[in-house]
Parts: structure tokens; sequence; C-alpha cells
């Protein structure tokens, strides 16, 4: 496609991957360098400043594969210039209305998106492009997808204009590549269900997640079209988001209650050489509370301090120490 014309940007985006662990083993990923890309959206010429996140485990299967952050392709698809918006913008002059080149130029220029005829003729393209896609015909993405041993399937719903078509596009996050599109004149759940299930269907790969970033009543139709598979990107961030505090407390709740039981050593050199029953009660008890100490929760969903907590005041441990003094 021909360069558009070189605009400064006046839209600046900092784009991070939500996902902070890596797809293939579950490590933390490194934020390993940084993009950027500019895009000529409805919005505005749009500057996007990526993170670009990999896998250091060099045994891993994602080893130095590059994750980027799973909203850069809801702005526009890989090597595009134009944002999806600008391409779903066009679909409807062009097919429901008939419209001529010059005339879909106009209406773009109306939208502050400079453009030649012969960049809206190459636009032109793209749209067909776009929703010509078949995951079933395309060899090239089942080679990739193949390799790859699962998706991430990302929805997101272009809708210019109010009471329009939106312009549905589901993407693979972990290769960026396009898998299907389709304009559809309602978000009603039972088709986008279909668009999900013919795309899962041919995938020929588990499906490990789906994220979608549109707009609020976009995602609500998905999140209702789409029960049952992680909804990834919101329940990630806000688990994280709501654990941090949760996790501050048990930490310090954890270093105090390990500060009580402390003791433990200096009972257990008391009765050292003992061989009476007390002293095996004593021996039984410090064991117990020594096991305790060891045996480490995984924040944020099973959290240390709660686990020492529910450890050090369970049966055994109580009974024994009732038995002891
Ligand atoms: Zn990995």
């Amino acid at each position: 496609m021909k360069k558009a014309k070189t605009a400064e940007p006046t839209i600046t985006r900092d784009l991070t991957p939500e996902r902070a662990a890596c797809p293939y083993c579950g490590r933390p990923m490194w934020a390993d360098y940084a993009a950027r890309r500019t895009v000529h959206t409805l919005t505005g010429v749009t500057r996007l400043n990526l993170t670009v996140r990999r896998c250091r485990t060099a045994a891993c299967a994602g080893y130095k594969k590059p994750y980027r952050p799973e909203a850069e392709g809801s702005f526009a698809l890989p090597r595009h210039e134009f944002g999806l918006d600008v391409i779903a913008l066009i679909g409807r002059p062009r097919y429901a209305e008939h419209r001529s080149v010059p005339e879909i130029r106009t209406h773009l220029v109306a939208r502050n998106v400079s453009v030649s005829e012969r960049t809206v003729t190459n636009l032109l393209d793209r749209y067909d492009e776009l929703l010509a896609t078949s995951l079933t015909d395309d060899h090239r993405v089942q080679k990739v997808l193949a390799a790859q041993g699962k998706v991430i399937l990302a929805l997101d719903g272009l809708q210019p204009d109010v009471g329009h078509e939106v312009l549905w596009v589901i993407r693979d996050v972990l290769s960026g590549q396009l898998l299907l599109a389709k304009s559809l004149l309602s978000a009603r759940n039972q088709d986008l269900a279909a668009l999900r299930s013919a795309v899962k269907g041919a995938c020929g790969v588990p499906v490990a997640g789906v994220i979608s970033d549109g707009q609020h009543s976009i995602r609500k139709a998905v999140a209702r079209a789409l029960p049952g598979v992680p909804y990834q990107l919101c329940q990630f961030h806000y688990l994280r988001e709501a654990a941090k505090p949760i996790y501050e407390a048990d930490r310090h709740a954890k270093v105090a209650l390990k500060k009580k039981v402390r003791g433990v050593r200096q009972i257990e050199r008391q009765v050292e050489g003992r061989t009476d029953p007390e002293a095996g009660a004593v021996r039984g008890y410090c064991s117990a509370v020594r096991s305790a100490i060891t045996d480490d929760g995984r924040p944020p969903l099973d959290a240390s301090g709660l686990k020492l907590h529910a450890r050090l005041s369970c049966e055994a441990i109580r009974e024994a120490a009732a038995r002891t003094f």
C-alpha cells in the first residue's frame, strides 16, 4: 500500500501487555523492548508506544517470542497504516449506499481523515480483504496456529456510526493474525456466539482465552455471548489489582505469626535427650509448627499468611499444645 502522507501524531497511547505470565510456561515475561507505530484513526493520527514482552526461559516453547499489547490489534491490524475504525467506516458508503471513491473520500475528509482517492481505493481493497478472510482456506495461518498450539482470541466490535453495522474482528493475540471479520447489523448474542464458534472450530487448536476491548455495550454483548471461556484481560487485571492489598496484609500477618512461633527451636532444645512422654509430645508439637511455617501459599489465590494461621490453629497443634502446657 502506498504510504499515507506523513502527518504528525496528535494522540499518543502507551500500550503494555496486560498479561505478564508467559502464555506457554506461565513464568513471568520480561518487558523486553519498545516498539512504535503511527496509525491513522478516526480520532486522529495516533502514535502507539508499545511495550513488548518476551519469555526468557530457554526451555519454554515461547522462548523469546514477542508478546505485544493485547489492545494493539484493536487499533489496527499488523502492517496496516489505517485504523480498523477507518476501514469499518468505509464499508457502509461503499456497499450499502454504493458511493463512489471520490464520495467516500469526501466522507473520510469530513471525519478528519485526510486521504487521497488512491488511498481510498487501497482502503476499500483492505476492507474486501478483511471480509474475505477465511480461516479454513488459509493454510499459512493454519500453520502458524498449529505451531503455537493455542490461540488467545481477541474480539473487537467497531461501530463508527451509531445504529449502523458493527465490524466484528476476531484476531489471535499471540500471532497478531486476523482470523475473521464480519459486518453485522447488530451485536446480537447469537451472532457473536456463531462467529466465535466458527473461529474456534476453524482454529484447530485450543482457545486459551478470549479478550475484548471494545465499547461498553459491545463488551457486555461479548461477555454474554461467550460464557464459560476465561475472559482473560479483565479477569486477570482485576484479580491482580484486587489482590494487591490482600497480599500486602497477608505478608505482614505471616511475618508476625512467624515471630510468635520463633521460640520453637528453644523449646526443642529444652527437651533434647529426654525420652519421657511429655518430651515426645513437645517434639510432636514443635515439628507440627515447623512444617506449618515452611508450607507457603501461592498468592493471590492462596495466601501464605492465612494458610499459616490456619495451620497453626489446626487441631493437631492445639491438641499437642494442650497436652504439653
Ligand atoms: Zn515461557
